[in-house]
């Protein structure tokens, strides 16, 4: 998959290739491609990645503790009706 940047400096686009896991893995910037490290946009991609990945399992953890949360109230009403 690939995702198109716009160039905050200037009008150009680059074009950040995403692998399978979701990873930001090169991009057709100056700083990938001349300099061969992670550039910026590769770094904002991942954090960005990052951030959601943490969402996602702060939102289950929740969901969980919900579910827990309403077991509970549950046992507790049927121990209070002697069931
Ligand atoms: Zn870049």
């Amino acid at each position: 998959m690939t995702k198109v940047i716009s160039s905050q400096t200037s009008n150009k686009k680059y074009f950040l290739s995403i692998n399978e896991q979701g990873q930001a893995e090169s991009c057709t910037c100056g700083d990938c491609q001349y300099r061969h490290r992670a550039c910026k946009h590769q770094k904002a991609f991942n954090a960005e990645v990052a951030r959601a990945a943490a969402f996602l399992s702060l939102k289950s953890k929740i969901a969980q503790a919900e579910r827990d949360a309403r077991a509970a109230a549950r046992i507790s009403w049927e121990l209070s009706m002697g069931l």
